[in-house]
């Protein structure tokens, strides 16, 4: 049994949502502690707890201390079963990092699946909808996963209420990857989306922008009151191997301009080095990396979450990370040792 230490390095949800890919995967079963330790509200919420339940259906696995609040957790898994599966989180919680907790012991399933999940798809502190199907999607396919990710309806904090849809097919083996050269493939594009709040906010934003960012297209997004309230603006860089997709949520209270200007202060931090992949990919890429065999990308900075997230990676799979700083960026090399199987 693998025992993890929740409360390492970055002490969040990642190495809970890692550890529970992994155990399926590798079919190792894990005791975590102190889990989600160093958050304002540590242990599982809605949202950890629904990846849980939703990894035990699929892997049909015996686990222990599944509650809301639980800081500790046992799990010990059986083989993948592809199916069709539907779990409501039932607060505003991440959509997203439900669907990367499962969807990559999904890749290595009996047989095709589709996973549907409802809650938040535009939260703060996790990939938007966006991210997961135009950053992380493209990048996961080039390695030969077999998936689309659909956005079925919105869903904002505090109101929740949004839905995703997943279809997998098996896609055994992987192929190693590596990130091709930055090359601009196209205008930054610039979506503002408004459910239950003044379309003049969308405008603002885009406006405001345009002010910081220079020629971009832009769209104004309104859904209907009843997937707010809620407000995001999203600009997509377009790359040749995806689009980075970069994030600002509207609050009240928070002028829309800030937003903008906000968003506008990450992007430019992006287009100002030449980085193939931006610091959120580059924190999901590693687990993908280390399943197809390595290789490697280049980043603005590597945050806690990467190296965290390595570490974690390195207790299931026999996975090295070479991590060198040079010219204002961090370049990642992953190195797949091949599994020493003991013959007879
Ligand atoms: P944790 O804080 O441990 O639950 O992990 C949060 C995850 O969400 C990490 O993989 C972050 O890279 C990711 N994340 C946070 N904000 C964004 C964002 N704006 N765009 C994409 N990914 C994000």
């Amino acid at each position: 049994m693998i025992e993890i230490d929740g409360a390492a390095g970055e002490g969040g949800g990642q190495i809970l949502r890692t550890a529970l890919t992994l155990a399926m995967i590798t079919g190792q079963a894990i005791r975590m502690v102190a889990i989600r330790a160093r958050r304002p509200k540590p242990g599982l919420l809605r949202q950890h707890l629904t990846a849980v339940e939703a990894a035990t259906a699929i892997c049909r696995a015996r686990v222990e201390g599944a509650a809301v609040g639980s800081q500790t957790l046992e799990f010990h898994p059986g083989p993948i079963r592809g199916g069709d599966y539907r779990f409501a989180i039932g607060t505003a919680g991440s959509c997203t990092l439900v669907l990367q907790t499962v969807l990559p012991a999904l890749w290595f399933a009996d047989g095709p699946s589709t996973f549907a999940v409802s809650g938040g798809t535009h939260n703060p502190a996790a990939p938007p909808a966006d991210f997961l199907r135009r950053s992380w999607l493209p990048v996961v396919a080039a390695m030969g996963v077999d998936m689309e990710l659909e956005l079925l309806r919105h869903g904002f904090y505090p109101a929740g209420g949004g839905e995703m849809l997943a279809r997998v097919r098996p896609a055994s083996p992987l192929t190693p990857w590596q990130a091709p050269a930055r090359a601009p493939a196209g205008k930054p594009r610039a979506v503002a989306v408004v459910a239950g709040v003044p379309v003049d906010v969308a405008r603002r934003e885009l406006a405001r922008l345009q002010q910081h960012l220079g020629d971009m297209e832009t769209e104004v997004r309104v859904l209907s009151s009843r997937e707010g309230p809620g407000n995001a603006l999203l600009v997509e860089i377009p790359l040749s191997a995806h689009g980075e997709v970069f994030t600002g949520l509207g609050e009240r209270g928070l002028p829309a301009e800030t937003v903008a200007d906000r968003l506008a202060r990450t992007v430019r931090g992006f287009l100002d080095s030449d980085a193939s992949v931006g610091e959120h990919l580059a924190d999901q890429l590693l687990l993908p990396l280390a399943l197809a065999g390595g290789v490697g990308f280049t980043a603005p900075v590597l945050s806690s979450h990467a190296r965290t997230n390595m570490a974690v990676i390195q207790r299931f799979l026999p996975v090295e990370f070479a991590v060198e700083e040079r010219e204002g960026v961090v370049k990642v090399g992953v190195v797949r040792h091949a599994l020493t199987v003991a013959g007879p």
